[in-house]
This record gives structure tokens, C-alpha cells and sequence, in this order.
């Protein structure tokens, strides 16, 4: 029996990562698929198999113009980019590939040729060599069924491009192990991507959408342009449907795969005529839209929302993918600027249904809901839940942002809990962050932007984003942070408000808000000094410089509560403290506390950053009153104070907006 964690980080892999990998077809993405796993594994022999010499010359000469380009935008230095293009080699010749651990299929997308691929591949691997492809749309139950060792092949669908785009969808076939599903899941979240189980269907999930949504686009040339239609689609997408299709050569490719599910599954998804006849499609880029008739505006607009709605629901209904990957693969993989669920979400559940009723009635056959619209909301957006035992363990899920907190996801934080809270059942909880980068690299900016100038309004803010902290502050059950990468500002503040705080040994803190020319405005300035009052040096380095505070330091300091080498076992020393803590939480105490002197310092950055002396001050002397404070309440009264006096002064608008414009931010001219 295979435990199924929502984390894929907290499998037990059974087996290691590659250390041989084997991607069939060098042409649009097979080479990306390659550059990606060189990237995260620089150790890993590569063999890039095509029947073309001049596909594998090709996809060679890329590996060393992207290692280039990341050395010249100082993303990688010399050495790794000689790591990431070594022991990459070309082959025609199948034999090659007898001691690969995993074959990747990217190959032309055809079934005859893909299946002809397997028998040969299968024919000189290992029995039990991992076997994927990347097919966009043939079910692996068609291009598997011949297999000798079926369990070890799956489906993994990558997107483009596929060496930065973070989705990739893991398809859950009947005769698939579903360990080498988990063990796939666990090793693609490992080397940095967001693997997004589906079901064996055409098309998967994503694509579901991608092409109905093209298909849809490709119908409506009869009533608007491809730039009027694209120029609608502007208000949900990056990228309108033409001018990706352009992009990717796609007409062939929605004709492909809108046959396979019409002839799968009806005839309402028979590909528009025209995407045969046409290779380019006149249209504008994104942010140029033309000006479109708001009669024409509505019907485009009404039938692409219509068929996206209508997918969601289908998908959804037929458990082909989870609800939380569908929002947030349309996002990161599709190019949405809101997922559909979002989008159904805030249109209401009246209007959405409206649409989707329109939808179904001028396309007989598409798929309709089969629940009230409003019970497919019921789920968590950017939260993952998993039992270890009786321990809660949230996994903050928003790795586009570095799982930063925002307004959603500390709700849900706080909702999970709460559900869980008066569980007998339940021995407590813990935090991690998703992936293997950051726990939570702080808040999102947000709200407080329109805020600036306005020092109440300011404060009320900080109030505000400090409703999951205040419960934390007020627990029984203990909460354990566990710190698997950066914590930043407001993620240090979530960790250190938790009851315990396990880390990495790798990993680490800093309070970045003073290179914004902002204070700390969710207990920061108050927290630490009330709990490890040992440490205030620190503290005062941290908040007046940004400086940055290793886990392994925080040890030493008594902050963290344990160091752990790997993710495993952060989870397990984690749980473990939560048992720890049973019976145990208190609350952080009042009375005044006894701090290291604030000396004055320049004000300078530990980077070298001037930074504004004004702000230092305000943070000062909060600092030293919030210490001195009769009560906790009242200390953390001072720190939102403080925080709405920060966002008064000229270095914070000049800090923000920097942020906003991508610039560094210049102090010098503020106080
Ligand atoms: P492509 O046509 O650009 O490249 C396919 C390559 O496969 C060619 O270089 C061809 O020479 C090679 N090839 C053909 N038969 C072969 C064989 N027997 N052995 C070895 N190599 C062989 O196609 P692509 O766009 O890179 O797509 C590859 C696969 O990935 C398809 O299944 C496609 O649906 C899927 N896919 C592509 C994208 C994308 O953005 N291009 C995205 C997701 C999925």
C-alpha cells in the first residue's frame, strides 16, 4: 500500500534520483525537458537520442546558448555552467541506452511511431528503467499497452518552456505502480518543479483546457478577427489563443488532439475547419489589443469563458485532476492570470452559471455542471494537509511566489487549523514550505501600497495581518515551524510565533524590510526579544541591517530547536517536537525584558545599501519601547505603531515603489 502524501516531499522515495537519464527526440522540447534536469542535477549523464543528426547538433549547441545566457545574466557562474553542459552526449543509436535509470520520450506526437519507441526502448533497458512520455494528448493506456513492464511507464507531461515552466502533469494510469507515480512526483518537486497528478484521459487535464480553449477561439472566426478575439482574451490571459498558437506552430497540433477527443469522447470537440487551412494567424501581441465592438466583446468574451468554465467543471466531475492544481497549471503552465475557479469565484456563482448554461446551449454535447457551481469552491487554494500520525502537517503551497503569504493563504493557514484545533485526534501542527527553496520568503505587499502616508490606516493593516499570529499566540496545541529554506520578513515572523522552529541546516533568515524603507510590522520588532531576549544582538543586526541569520547560528542562539540535514528529516524532527510541546504551549510572557544597548550604527545595509536613518530610528525606538512594555499586547500595540509611522516617510514610497519599478532603491536623497 503506497501512502499518497498531498506533500510529494514527504514520500519515502523508493529509489534514488538519476543518475542516467535518456530523452528520445532532440527537436521543440525534448532539449528543454534535458536542460532542466541537467540544471538541478549537474552529475547526471544526459543521452539525447534522434533519428536526425542535425536535431541532435542542434539541441547540443542550445544546451551551451543557455548556459551562456545564465552565466551572462549572473545566474549561474562558469563552473556550474560547465557542469550543466558536461556529460551531455548526441546518439542515433538506441543501444546507447542500455544503463539508463529513466527514459523520457519527447518524441513527434504520434501514436504508431511512439508505440514503435516503447518496443524499442523496452528491448535494451533494465526491467526496471523508468519509462515516460511526454505525449500532450495519447492516453498512456494507448501507448503502453504493449509493454512487458507496464508498471514502470507513465505518463510526464512537461510544458513549454519546459526548462523554466514550473508544471509538470503526472498521469495515474491502471497499470502504473503507483510508487513510481509517488517516486516521480517526489523526484520532479526534489529538482524544483510542481508535478500535477491526472488521470489517463486525451489530453490530460491541462491541455483539456489549452485546446478547447484554442478550438473555441478557432469557432469563433466566424463572428470576430484572431486579433479582436485575442484582444478579448487579454482580459484572461497573458497571451492571446492566436498569438500562442503562432508561437508554438500549434494549428497542427489543436487538430491533433481535438480529433483524438472527439472521436474519445463526442463530436462537440471536432477541431474547427480552418486551423487546416491556415498556418499563421494575423493578430497582435500581448498589451496591444485593437479596439473591439462591445457587441463582438460580449459574444467572444461569453464563449471563451463558457468553454474554460465548461472544462472545469468536467474536469473536476470526473476527477481527472485536483481543483487546487487545475487554478494553479492554468496560472503557471497556461498563461491565466487567474485560474478558472478563481474566475468563477469572483464572478459569482449566478453569472458563471449563466455563462456556462449559454455555453452548453449553442454547444450541444459540451460538458455542463452536474453540482451546483458553488460546491465546486470548497477547497484549499494554497495550502497542502497531511497526517503523520496525529500530527497536521500544512505544507504552504505558492512556490511562484516563494510560498509568500498572502491575505488567501494565511486564512487558509488559519482555517486549517481551526478545523483541526478541538480535535482530540489531533496532536498539533506543523508548517513547511513547498519545495526545496523556501519556507516563505514574507508577504505580499499587497493592500499596503495604497496605504502609504496614511499612518492608521497603516497600523490597522498590520492588525490585520497579524489575525494568524494572534491565534497562534493563544494556542494550547503546539505549532511547529520547519524552516526547509529562506525565511523572509513575514515568514520569519509566521516562524517565529509558532511554538518550535526546526530548520535545515542549510537554511536561513533575514528581515529584508529596511532596504524597503519600512519597519517590521508584524512582531518583529517585539517577538524575538521577548522570547530569546539572549539573542537581542542579533535581532538588532537583523532588523537594522538585514543581515542574515543562519540556521545552524540559530541553533547556537537557542532559536531553533533542532537542525536537520534533509526534508525527511526536518518532518521528522518536526513532528517530533510537536510531541514534544504536548501539554507544554504557553503564551509569550508580558513584563518588561532586558535587551543588548541599541549602539548607534551607520545607516548601511549588511550588503553595503544605504539605507534611511529615519526609519532606523522609528525601528529604534520601538524596539526599546516594545521591550519595556508592561504587557505583550501592548509591545506588539507599539510595533504596528511604528509600522504605520514607517509608511509616512519619503524612504518608504521610495523603497515601494523601487520594488514595484525593479530598481534598486536610493535613500540618499531621503532622510
Ligand atoms: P518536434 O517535432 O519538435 O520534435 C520531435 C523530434 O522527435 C524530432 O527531432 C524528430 O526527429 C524526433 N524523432 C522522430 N522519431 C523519432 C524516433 N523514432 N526516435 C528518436 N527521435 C525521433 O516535437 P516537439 O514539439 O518537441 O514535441 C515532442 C513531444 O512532446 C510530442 O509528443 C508533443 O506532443 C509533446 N509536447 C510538446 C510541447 C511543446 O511545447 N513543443 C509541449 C508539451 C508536450
Amino acid at each position: 500500500m503506497v501512502t499518497r502524501f498531498a506533500n510529494p516531499l514527504l514520500a519515502t522515495p523508493q529509489r534514488p534520483l538519476p543518475r542516467t537519464v535518456a530523452i528520445i527526440g532532440a527537436g521543440t522540447i525534448g532539449p528543454d525537458i534535458g536542460y532542466y534536469l541537467k540544471s538541478a542535477l549537474p552529475g547526471l549523464k544526459l543521452i539525447l537520442v534522434d533519428v536526425a543528426q542535425a536535431a541532435l547538433d542542434r539541441a547540443l549547441q542550445r544546451f551551451a546558448d543557455y548556459a551562456a545566457k545564465a552565466v551572462a545574466k549572473g545566474k549561474m557562474s562558469e563552473a556550474e555552467a560547465a557542469a550543466v553542459t558536461a556529460g551531455v552526449v548526441g546518439t542515433r543509436d538506441y543501444r546507447d541506452l542500455a544503463e539508463t535509470d529513466w527514459v523520457l520520450e519527447a518524441a513527434t506526437e504520434n501514436l504508431a511511431l511512439k508505440r514503435r519507441i516503447f518496443a524499442d526502448v523496452e528491448a535494451v533497458v533494465r526491467a526496471d528503467a523508468l519509462i515516460t512520455s511526454n505525449t500532450s494528448s495519447l492516453p498512456a493506456a494507448q501507448i503502453f499497452s504493449d509493454l512487458k513492464h507496464p508498471e514502470r511507464a507513465t505518463v510526464t507531461h512537461f510544458f513549454a518552456p519546459a526548462w523554466r515552466n514550473p508544471v509538470v502533469e503526472v498521469v495515474r494510469w491502471a497499470r502504473t505502480d503507483p510508487a513510481v507515480v509517488e517516486y516521480l512526483r517526489w523526484a520532479f518537486c526534489t529538482t524544483g518543479k510542481v508535478p500535477l497528478v491526472t488521470d489517463d484521459v486525451a489530453c490530460f487535464m491541462l491541455d483539456r483546457i489549452f485546446d478547447n480553449w484554442c478550438n473555441e477561439a478557432g469557432l469563433l472566426l466566424d463572428r470576430a478577427t484572431a486579433a479582436e478575439i485575442d484582444s478579448v482574451a487579454g482580459e484572461f490571459v497573458h497571451a492571446g489563443p492566436f498569438f500562442v498558437l503562432n508561437l508554438a506552430n500549434g494549428n497542427p497540433i489543436i487538430t491533433e488532439t481535438n480529433t483524438l477527443q472527439a472521436e474519445l469522447e463526442g463530436e462537440h470537440y471536432r477541431p474547427a475547419p480552418v486551423f487546416r487551412s491556415v498556418e499563421r494567424w494575423l493578430t497582435v501581441p500581448p498589451g496591444k489589443p485593437v479596439g473591439v465592438a462591445d457587441d463582438i466583446t460580449g459574444t467572444v468574451r461569453e464563449r471563451l469563458l463558457g468553454v474554460l468554465f465548461s472544462q472545469t467543471v468536467d474536469i473536476l466531475d470526473r476527477d481527472i485532476g485536483e481543483p487546487a492544481d487545475l487554478d494553479f497549471g492554468c496560472r503557471q503552465a497556461l498563461g491565466f492570470k487567474k485560474g478558472p475557479l478563481e474566475l468563477m469565484r469572483d464572478l459569482g456563482d449566478g453569472e458563471a452559471g449563466r455563462m456556462l448554461a449559454r455555453f452548453c446551449n449553442e454547444r450541444r454535447g459540451m460538458p455542463a455542471a452536474r453540482k451546483p457551481l458553488g460546491d465546486y469552491q470548497g477547497f484549499l487554494r494554497h495550502v497542502l494537509v497531511d497526517d503523520i500520525g496525529d500530527v497536521k502537517v500544512i505544507t504552504l503551497r505558492r512556490p511562484e511566489a516563494l510560498n509568500a503569504l498572502h491575505d488567501e493563504l494565511t486564512d487558509e493557514i488559519l482555517s486549517v487549523i481551526r478545523y483541526f484545533e478541538e480535535d482530540p485526534a489531533v496532536a498539533g501542527f506543523v508548517l513547511v514550505g513547498y519545495g526545496n527553496r523556501a519556507f516563505c520568503a514574507g508577504g505580499d505587499i499587497g493592500r499596503f501600497v495604497n496605504m502609504l502616508g496614511d499612518a492608521p490606516s497603516s497600523a490597522q493593516y498590520a492588525r490585520d495581518c497579524s489575525r494568524l499570529l494572534v491565534h497562534l499566540d493563544r494556542m494550547k496545541k503546539p505549532v511547529v515551524a520547519a524552516i526547509n529554506g529562506m525565511a523572509l520578513g513575514g515568514g520569519f515572523e509566521l516562524a517565529m510565533r509558532c511554538h518550535g522552529i526546526v530548520a535545515l541546516a542549510s537554511a536561513w533568515m533575514q528581515m529584508p524590510e529596511i532596504t524597503l524603507g519600512i519597519v517590521h510590522g508584524i512582531g518583529a520588532m517585539v517577538v524575538p526579544y521577548r522570547r530569546w531576549p539572549q539573542a537581542s544582538a542579533e535581532f538588532h543586526g537583523m532588523l537594522r541591517r538585514a543581515e542574515r541569520l543562519k540556521a545552524t547560528r540559530a541553533f547556537e542562539l537557542g532559536i531553533v530547536d533542532g537542525l536537520a540535514r534533509d526534508y525527511p528529516e526536518l518532518i521528522r524532527a518536526a513532528v517530533a517536537r510537536v510531541k514534544a510541546l504536548e501539554g507544554k504551549v504557553g503564551g509569550i510572557p508580558d513584563g518588561a525584558v532586558q535587551i543588548a544597548p541599541l549602539d548607534p550604527i551607520a545607516p548601511v545595509a549588511a550588503t553595503g545599501q544605504p539605507l534611511s536613518a529615519e526609519v532606523i530610528g522609528i525601528l529604534e525606538r520601538a524596539v526599546e519601547a516594545a521591550a519595556a512594555a508592561p504587557t505583550f499586547e501592548e509591545a506588539l500595540e507599539i510595533g504596528y505603531r511604528a509600522w504605520g509611522d514607517s509608511a509616512c516617510t519619503a524612504a518608504a514610497r521610495e523603497g515601494i515603489t523601487a520594488f514595484q519599478e525593479k530598481r534598486k532603491p536610493d535613500f540618499t536623497k531621503t532622510p
